[in-house]
């Protein structure tokens, strides 16, 4: 089956790819030809995720699946959250948004976090299904590792001596958010 994925983050198509079976063949938004900019107007994180999926089938009418994810600190009242991308402004890069998350935490003794992924599905005949997933973790003082994107070199997984950033995509995704809603993702797909 052919199935569209929303979004324009290669970073985030390689690690759905990495978990994609071989019968599934994954479209790019270029692949299909929607180049629209998507502005991500909602409150939520389930918003946002409806409203990229929702715009793509709308324009294609074709089985879509968008996701959205964001980072949320308990000693900060789960924000960036929705505001993930933005936190240090709306050109703010992933360098800004982590200096600015670090000197927010800098008085706090709590430095629990979760990153939260909804996955919103659409299949061809328009029915919207969400799928959600969380990993627990903490930030860490500075950041550290090469590897990931965004926030990655700052969370470290519970359970784990290694931030996102020093685990290769592979690792990663085997317990990232993205990867946990993408597994329950798939297995409604076979069911
Ligand atoms: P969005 O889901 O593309 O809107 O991303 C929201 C923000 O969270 C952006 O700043 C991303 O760089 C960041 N982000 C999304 N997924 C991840 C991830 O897996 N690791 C680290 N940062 C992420």
């Amino acid at each position: 089956m052919e199935i569209i994925f929303a979004t324009g983050n290669p970073n985030k198509l390689k690690e759905v790819q990495l978990l994609m079976p071989k019968n599934v063949k994954l479209l790019t938004l270029k692949e299909v030809g929607f180049n629209d900019e998507i502005e991500e107007t909602e409150k939520t994180i389930e918003g946002n995720s409806l409203l990229k999926a929702k715009t793509v089938f709308n324009k294609l009418k074709r089985a879509v699946f968008a996701e959205d994810t964001g980072l949320e600190v308990k000693a900060l009242n789960n924000e960036p959250g929705v505001y993930s991308a933005r936190y240090a402004g709306e050109n703010g890069n992933a360098n800004a948004n982590m200096q600015l998350l670090l000197k927010n935490l800098e008085q706090k003794k709590n430095r629990d976090a979760q990153f939260k992924t909804v996955l919103t599905y659409i299949n061809d005949k328009g029915k919207a299904t969400q799928f959600t997933g969380i990993v627990l973790g903490e930030i860490i003082q500075k950041p550290t590792g090469n590897n990931g994107f965004g926030y990655d070199p700052i969370f470290k997984p519970a359970g784990f001596k290694k931030v996102f950033a020093e685990m290769n995509d592979t690792e990663k995704s085997l317990i990232s958010h993205r990867g946990i809603a993408l597994k329950k993702f798939l297995s409604y797909l076979k069911s």
